[in-house]
């Protein structure tokens, strides 16, 4: 990005002219950003600034690359002992853990302040009963770590713990899913290694591996392994597992709903099938909803396969929680599309390890939004 600021004749008045002209960047476009050079041309000083997030966009990058294409490996040789059942049922595989410890690794060696939320923890791991699967855990994570970096069972255990954060509204901090979506990995079906930054509260970087989603969206048969990359204020963009070459990711420019696909879950507990099918009437939608499970549906509609992704809650007592929203919500909004809660609310990320202050999730183009919210709240009505 190139900013021009004014002429100024002299060294010192310079330094000063700079400084001011980046205070009045940082605050008129609210972006972190770094000075990355300046000249002078035909009379005019001029700065180039680069995001102060590169680093982090870079390792996460690494990060999410590694986990993921664990997943696929874990993928094709998955056997019968190697998923458990949490309590709240969700199947958890090796692969899980495994993603999380690799990912909280690169995070601990290239940020080692940062705090992160990951989904799992390491006590299914331990004693006895988590012989099984903590050695398998320790042979696959090792196996995309360097030889130097190479860590021992119990240092395994504690990259997976290192994900106990509790979040909150100051600082910044890491949001990881090592797998959203487990029931699609489990079934062959699309998952997302999910991995966010969110500093003060606000998500400002997202990172998101989808292994079976087809890099090119008309061949469906084709390569598969995407990587979808957004930092707020600089777009969102895609590029395959393979080949680091990036392209800007856009939401279809429909706006009427009456031609609009809906994305939803596959698991009618995640998200009320029955109260979509109702939305979709009102809005004239006749196209069939497209089912898939994890972030894949927020990845799918910001580059235009789809135009609305609606979560509707099942229960009254179920949160969502940060890891299933952070880095998705993002590359919506950088890909030109609008999110909030099923009241229009925006989602905030600043409470903790839960989105408590919101209730469901709506994501579309900005130009058909306010319809869909419209109906989604004629719908869910006094259910909410
Ligand atoms: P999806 O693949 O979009 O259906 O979402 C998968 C995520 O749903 C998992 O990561 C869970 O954290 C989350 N989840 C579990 N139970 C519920 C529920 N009752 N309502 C909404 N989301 C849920
Ligand atoms: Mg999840």
């Amino acid at each position: 990005m190139i900013h021009p600021i004014q002429r100024c004749t002299s060294a010192g008045l310079w330094n000063s002219t700079l400084v001011a002209a980046i205070r009045r960047v940082k605050r008129t476009e609210m972006l972190p950003i770094k000075i990355q050079r300046s000249f002078f041309k035909q009379n005019q000083y001029y700065f180039t600034t680069m995001s102060a997030l590169a680093t982090e966009r870079s390792v996460a990058i690494q990060a999410v690359l590694q986990a993921s294409r664990v997943c696929q490996s874990v993928f094709q040789h998955l056997v019968a002992n190697e998923t458990l059942t949490k309590n709240d049922k969700s199947p958890v595989t090796v692969a899980d853990f495994s993603a999380q410890a690799i990912i909280n690794t690169y995070l601990h060696k290239a940020f080692p302040n940062d705090p992160i939320i990951g989904e799992e923890d390491s006590k299914d791991l331990r004693g006895d009963e988590g012989k099984v699967l903590r050695e398998k855990v320790h042979s696959l994570t090792n196996g995309v770590l360097d030889d130097s970096e190479k860590l021992s069972e119990e240092q395994i255990l504690e990259a997976i713990d290192r994900g106990n954060y509790v979040g909150g509204p100051k600082g910044r901090h890491w949001a990881l899913d090592p797998i959203d979506g487990t029931k699609g990995f489990l079934r062959g079906g699309q998952y997302a290694v999910c991995l966010a930054l969110i500093i003060d509260g606000q998500v400002q970087l997202g990172v998101m591996g989808t292994p079976n989603l087809p890099v090119d969206p008309t061949k469906p048969d084709g390569e598969k392994g995407t990587l979808f990359i957004t930092v707020r204020g600089e777009g969102a963009f895609q590029r395959s597992f393979a080949d680091p070459t990036e392209s800007k990711i856009q939401f279809s420019d429909i706006s009427t709903t009456e031609e609009a696909t809906f994305c939803e879950s596959v698991e009618a507990g995640h998200s009320s099938h029955g109260d979509a099918a109702e939305i979709a009437k009102l809005l004239g939608i006749t196209r069939p909803s497209v089912r898939m499970d994890s972030q894949a549906k927020y990845c799918s509609i910001s580059r235009g396969d789809g135009d609305i992704y609606l979560r509707l809650p099942t229960s009254k007592t179920y949160v969502e929680k940060i890891w299933d929203h952070a880095s998705g919500s993002l590359l919506v909004h950088e890909a030109g599309g609008k999110v909030t809660d099923v009241n229009g609310k925006p989602l905030d990320f600043s409470i903790g390890r839960t989105l408590e202050a919101n209730k469901g999730v709506i994501a579309a183009n900005t130009k058909i939004f306010d319809r869909v919210l419209e109906s989604v709240q004629k719908v869910l009505g006094s259910k909410l």
